[in-house]
């Protein structure tokens, strides 16, 4: 077993990852996306880079040892204002975007976490925490609203490295009547008639977004778990408030933060108002493969932002195909490869763990490649159809039947040429046989996993 190692922001440095929570269980929370619309590639990245980690946890503890959770925020203004926009009900349009986030993640080879909890189902834990908070002077209720006593938290901004003074100058905070503080954040505000509410103590209402990671880690993981991740635009407030919420209810809370970079287009700034902005199912669409893209986003390291460009897509096509094709002459395995284990485990070092798959294609070692790439997730499904090595060549076929007939010409015996030309017919394929040769023509129903073990 590689020694994994991460880089926790909330130190700033590489850490021996050391479940001791639970020893030999591992945990993680990872901050979901607010279902109100398709999920652009810069959303993809933070799925794709976690479910490698999950992937690489999975691998070293066992899957059965691993807890992964990842949230659904199904209440938010912008939910409400889409819902207005289009004038369908919300609960319609959640769970519609929550299953197109789960099909377009999953063409990404994103495994499903074993928990996908919905901030809506949990409302009660959510009043609950801010009760506690209460309690314990954290927090304050006025006119309807809760508020986070940010002064009341000493820690506030160690994990992002700001001083409150510094956020002050610099940050968009809102003042408010309804707030002693102008950094005091909304951990519950009141719903008008035509929008979402929940009862509670302070009146129908609804949550702050930064409460619901808060309640849903606590209910499902517990007080402390070893990793929580997102994207480093989560950095500040998102996660500095989760901390400050947890830690302030007397919750150790996450002992890892992960915080992926920000992706870019062509080098610019991913804008609807530059047309480079693009959503995953528009690239599937457009035809580029889920493990094309799945390649991409795994060849520039996690901690460091990435450029999408159509160069890198033609190259992963590229290299995929060929790997692919290497992979097809090897059977499944349990050839663990350790050059690729370990620099995942270094910090999930992906672009290093992809030098090493190259390493494997040059030196054709394909028995090792192909687990290779069944730790990338790229057999999940087997070998993707796009990348089928010449899917419908009958070349090899050809010749084999054609040397069989003419041998049985010789002995009179033709069943070896009909038990073939049967296994053909029944793989789909049209076999036409003359005296000027063989020819194989494969259908519409052409089965080529049917000739697999000819
Ligand atoms: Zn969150």
């Amino acid at each position: 077993m590689a020694d994994i190692r991460l880089k926790n922001s909330k130190t700033r440095r590489v850490e021996p990852l050391e479940p001791t929570v639970t020893p030999g269980k591992v945990s993680m929370y990872l901050c979901g996306p607010t279902v109100y619309d398709r999920a652009h590639i810069g959303n993809a990245r933070s799925a794709v880079v976690f479910d490698q980690l999950y992937r690489l946890l999975c691998n070293e503890y066992g899957a059965d040892n691993v807890t992964f959770v990842r949230n659904f925020t199904d209440v938010d203004d912008k939910i409400n204002a889409r819902a207005v926009e289009t004038g369908r009900p919300i609960a319609d349009i959640t769970a519609e975007t929550a299953q197109w986030y789960l099909d377009d993640m999953a063409a990404l080879g994103v495994l499903e976490p074993n928990h996908m909890p919905r901030a809506t189902a949990y409302i009660g834990e959510m009043v609950t925490l801010i009760e506690d908070l209460i309690a314990r002077d954290m927090a304050y209720a006025r006119d309807g609203h809760v508020l986070f006593r940010v002064r009341a938290y000493e820690a506030y901004g160690k994990l992002s490295g700001r001083s409150v003074d510094d956020m002050i100058a610099g940050a968009r905070v809102e003042v408010a009547p309804y707030k002693e503080d102008p950094m005091d954040f909304v951990l519950w505000k009141p719903s008008a008639d035509d929008i979402p509410g929940w009862p509670s103590p302070w009146g129908r209402g609804r949550p702050g977004w930064h409460i619901e990671c808060s309640a849903m880690s606590h209910a499902i993981l517990g007080e402390e778990f070893d990793i929580h991740g997102g994207g480093a635009d989560l950095l500040f407030p998102h996660h500095e408030n989760e901390v400050a919420q947890s830690c302030a209810a007397g919750h150790a809370f996450a002992r890892i933060w992960m915080h992926n970079e920000m992706l870019q287009v062509e080098g610019k700034k991913m804008s609807k108002s530059l047309g480079n902005f693009f959503t995953v199912r528009d690239l599937l669409d457009q035809g580029v493969p889920g493990e094309v893209i799945r390649f991409v986003m795994l060849s520039t390291h996690y901690s460091k932002p990435m450029d999408w460009t159509e160069k890198k897509v033609a190259e992963a096509e590229k290299t995929l195909r060929k790997w692919y094709a290497q992979a097809s002459r090897a059977l499944d395995n349990d050839t663990a490869y350790v050059g690729v284990e370990n620099a995942l485990a270094d910090d999930l070092n992906t672009p290093q763990a992809i030098a090493e798959i190259h390493q494997l294609s040059h030196a054709h070692d394909v028995p090792k490649l192909r687990a290779s790439l069944r730790i990338f997730g790229f057999l999940d499904n087997g070998i993707p159809s796009w990348a089928e090595p010449d899917g419908t060549d009958m070349s090899e076929f050809t010749r084999r039947l054609s040397n069989l007939r003419n041998r049985a010409m010789h002995d009179k015996d033709f069943s070896k040429v009909d038990a073939l030309k049967q296994t053909l017919l029944e793989a789909g394929v049209e076999v036409r046989m003359s005296k000027a040769g063989v020819e194989l023509l494969p259908g519409p129903n052409f089965d080529r996993t049917k000739l697999e073990d000819l």
